[in-house]
């Protein structure tokens, strides 16, 4: 009797244990958005080593793979390439269609819709280096304290909108906007490298921070940047203010988030990189 008592608490114990455990995964569970614009979540086999998508090195940590997918991936069946025992094999997927709603925007600055010749040279070297520093790959030690939002605040638009400005069709909308008055911090979401700190054509007084492994993103029109390139930033930071710098109907953070070099929704990232205490 005494035995059988002391079994069934060990096993009631038991029990409730995995029960958390279970519900421990299931909160954990990273969900892939298997759509243009999303992030493929990819358990890596043991053993597997230079993962890529498109021919470019794909973020890994602690065996789990983020991959950034464009927005304008075909639809269909799509691979991830990866090395094994020194064969490379390819691990595919299929790719789901998102339908992004159109966003008419009305400018009343000429410039920024139909920029004059000297203009545009200066945007496409802008959008050069821009593309350049979103195909970044560093080592850089993981940490595991996930993201924050850079900025509280109403979502103005969202990201992959189909955009016309002035009526006129350009391309979709790469970030995710969040309006605050002119001055609000923006912080730093998790740590990184300050990477580029500019005034851009379009993006305005810019930071782009490089949270390593092709993780990079970008804070757009601040009014003021508060910090200088090469630094290190820890999260929480402040990075700048609020503004209305570059092309903008008023005061917003722009936020890009880039994986493998492909601009993603920055709210897949958050929920699948939520800081602990956010959770
Ligand atoms: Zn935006």
């Amino acid at each position: 009797m005494h035995k059988l008592t002391t079994y069934l608490i060990a096993a009631a114990l038991l029990c409730s244990h995995y029960l958390a455990l279970a519900q421990d995964d299931r909160a954990h569970k990273r969900v892939s958005a298997t759509v243009p614009g999303g992030i493929y979540v990819w358990e890596v086999p043991q053993g597997a080593t230079d993962i890529r998508f498109n021919n470019r090195p794909v973020w890994v940590s602690q065996d789990t793979a983020l991959i950034g997918i464009p927005l304008n991936q075909p639809l269909g069946s799509a691979a991830v390439q990866y090395q094994h025992e020194g064969k490379v094999l390819a691990h595919p997927f299929e790719l789901t269609e998102k339908t992004y709603t159109e966003q008419h925007i009305t400018l009343q600055n000429r410039e920024m819709v139909n920029p004059n010749p000297d203009q545009l040279a200066r945007i496409r070297e802008e959008s050069q280096r821009q593309k350049a520093l979103y195909l970044r790959f560093t080592e850089q030690a993981l940490t595991e304290e996930g993201f924050i939002l850079p900025l509280e605040g109403r979502v103005s638009s969202l990201f992959g909108h189909r955009r016309f400005f002035n009526g006129q069709p350009r391309n979709p909308h790469s970030g995710l906007d969040i309006a605050a008055p002119t001055g609000t911090p923006v912080l730093a979401p998790s740590s990184g490298q300050v990477v580029l700190v500019d005034d851009l054509y379009y993006n305005g007084k810019t930071v782009f921070l490089d949270h390593g492994q092709g993780l990079i993103t970008m804070y757009c029109h601040l009014s003021e940047q508060a910090v200088v390139e090469g630094s290190t930033v820890e999260q929480g930071q402040i990075i700048g203010l609020v503004g209305a710098t570059g092309r903008v109907t008023g005061p917003h953070l722009h936020w890009s988030v880039s994986l493998n070099g492909y601009r993603v929704d920055p709210n897949t990232l958050m929920t699948l990189l939520p800081a602990p205490t956010s959770n």
